[in-house]
């Protein structure tokens, strides 16, 4: 039509474009999953919109998603009957301007295909994955409420540059054409295209469907020439609604990826319906690695949030703390009204007590899969270092982080190898006190004077040289009724100590008034001590002072 107009693809994008096409290669089917995904949010945005203008809904009540293939053509393609989009969204979501994810994808890219093939849904790139499988991809959208006329095409070769057009478009939502690559024709095949639905989109929760030809195939039936019937692909059930005992693992696999869109398998899940006046379903995972922006502060967390199965918002960061921000999953909380908003949720109380809740069970979730030595290695060493902060910030669960915490050992060097409760179990009743050391790094502590003494009485000391350690343990002075003591503090009070009378050193010798003179201001005091073996001297902190890394950490700060 004649208000046409070709754009270029913002500089990032382009740069992505060719990535993907490049890099992609052996994981090309995900563009389905991609599309779906994106079809997906649309049906849920337009249930949501719906909530407010019922009447967007009337000829069309039925939110799905639709493929259709034409071998001769050589084209896929996906529509949905979801919110849709005018020309301005167009033109923003899909081409001028870079998501923020965008740079961000580019600068993570690590050359290993599988590994930025798994990249791609985190960063929000998503729909440009269509170009690893199509030479040309049409986009024609109608946004909801919007009249025919104001419908619009997008079209793109991927090389650079995109055209937008407005267009008459009969039907509220979007459809997305694939002009398949040579080398990519095999995605008209409906069998394969099944598969890949099965595998990666089962459990989105609006049906997706394809056109296949009429009658059953199998039964060799007389048919008539080009009938088709429609066949929907997946379960299209919301997953978290059903009982647990009718869900297998499997079922709970795929959908964690279609919650995640990553490629592994989570660590583990916990699925949870409560009843009684505040009702709820949650259903959380552990993901079996951290997210590249993982410390990032904008980083998106929290769970999906629905209200009666109504999808109201990604990222409803209000349901978990911050330490547990890693967790992916869904909460749906019937009691709370539809038209709930961010801002709402930020304190209210039965949100906050949901919050509490779920923080229960996310710790007994990690206190379970503890048992499961390799899965367990592999959480502390993706979060561990997340899960101290909770710690610092949640009072009320201390113990129950502390019980989870993970360190390396003066016995047991191995990092992440010994829990608080391993030690207690080991250290028996004699030494009622749990002996820390903190280090600039775990050979630095492993080597430091101050466990020469230790190593002598045979006492083991856990060795901690991570940046917010001392932080950490600034917080952590008690665990099961034991108290956590700073083997380079102070006195030590050691198992043995009152009973070792021969060995106290003596606290009058000339060379310590000569040596507290000479150092002067530069030290406190200077005494003998009995934790030395094979060392001369060490420095050791006063029992209330500030240690090395806590008073870098203030310097920085500017304080
Ligand atoms: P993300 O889904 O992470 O936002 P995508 O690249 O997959 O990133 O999609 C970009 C944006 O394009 C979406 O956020 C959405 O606004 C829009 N979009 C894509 N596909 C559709 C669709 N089928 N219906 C409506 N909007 C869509
Ligand atoms: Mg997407």
């Amino acid at each position: 039509s004649s208000d046409r107009e070709t754009r270029g693809f913002q500089a990032e994008v382009s740069r992505l474009l060719h990535l993907m096409i490049h890099s992609l290669y052996s994981n090309r089917e995900i563009f389905l999953r991609e599309l779906v995904s994106n079809a997906s949010d649309a049906c849920d945005k337009l249930r949501f919109a719906a909530l407010d203008h019922p009447e967007w809904l009337e000829e069309d009540p039925e939110p799905a998603i639709d493929l259709a293939v034409d071998a001769d053509a050589g084209t896929l393609t996906i529509s949905d009957n979801g919110i849709g989009m005018n020309r301005e969204e167009v033109v923003e979501n899909l081409g001028t301007i870079a998501r923020s994810g965008t740079e961000k994808f580019l600068a993570s890219l690590t050359g290993d295909q599988k590994k930025d093939a798994q990249l791609i849904g985190q960063f929000g790139v998503g729909f440009y994955s269509a170009f690893i499988v199509a030479d040309k991809v049409t986009v024609e959208s109608r946004r909801a409420g919007e009249s025919a006329e104001q419908g619009v095409r997008w079209e793109s070769d991927g090389q650079g540059e995109f055209s937008v057009e407005t267009l008459t478009v009969p039907r509220r939502g979007t459809r997305i054409t694939l002009h398949l690559r040579d080398d990519a024709k095999d995605f008209v095949d409906t069998g394969k295209l099944r598969g890949i639905v099965r595998q990666y989109s089962d459990h989105v929760a609006f049906p997706i469907r394809m056109a296949v030809p009429a009658g059953d195939e199998k039964a060799g039936d007389e048919k008539e020439e080009g009938a088709t019937e429609l066949e929907t692909l997946n379960s299209a059930t919301a997953l978290w609604q059903r009982p647990r005992q009718e869900i297998s693992d499997d079922e709970y696999k795929s959908f964690y990826r279609h919650v995640s869109h990553d490629f592994q398998d989570p660590l583990t899940w916990s699925h949870n319906r409560v009843e009684g006046n505040l009702e709820y379903t949650s259903l959380l995972y552990v993901p079996p690695r951290a997210p590249f922006d993982l410390y990032h502060r904008e980083a998106s967390r929290g769970l999906k949030l629905y209200v009666q199965r109504v999808f109201i918002m990604d990222d409803a960061e209000q349901f978990l703390p911050l330490y547990l921000r890693f967790i992916k999953g869904v909460v749906d909380a019937p009691g709370l009204p539809l038209n709930v908003s961010r801002e709402l949720l930020q304190d209210y109380g039965p949100v906050r007590k949901i919050r509490a809740a779920l923080t229960k069970r996310v710790l007994q979730m990690l206190r379970k899969l503890s048992g499961d030595q390799d899965a367990y290695d592999t959480f502390w060493q993706q979060f561990g270092q997340v899960l101290k902060e909770g710690i610092g910030e949640d009072g009320d669960n201390r113990e129950a982080i502390a019980g989870l915490l993970r360190f390396a050992s003066s016995t047991s060097p191995t990092p992440g190898s010994v829990g608080l409760d391993d030690y207690i179990e080991r250290a028996g009743e004699e030494n009622k006190r749990i002996y820390y050391l903190l280090g600039d790094s775990l050979s630095a502590a492993r080597n430091s004077p101050h466990l020469e003494v230790f190593r002598k009485k045979g006492v083991e000391v856990l060795l901690l040289a991570e940046r917010v350690d001392e932080w950490m343990m600034g917080f952590l002075t008690e665990y099961k009724g034991r108290t956590l003591v700073n083997a380079a503090r102070g006195e030590l009070d050691m198992p043995g100590d009152d009973t070792d009378e021969a060995e106290q050193p003596k606290q009058d010798a000339p060379v310590l008034g000569r040596l507290g003179e000479v150092l002067n201001e530069q030290v406190e005091a200077v005494r003998a001590t009995a934790r030395l073996v094979e060392s001369p001297a060490c420095l050791v902190l006063g029992a209330d002072e500030l240690g090395p890394q806590m008073r870098m950490m203030l310097e920085a700060a500017g304080q």
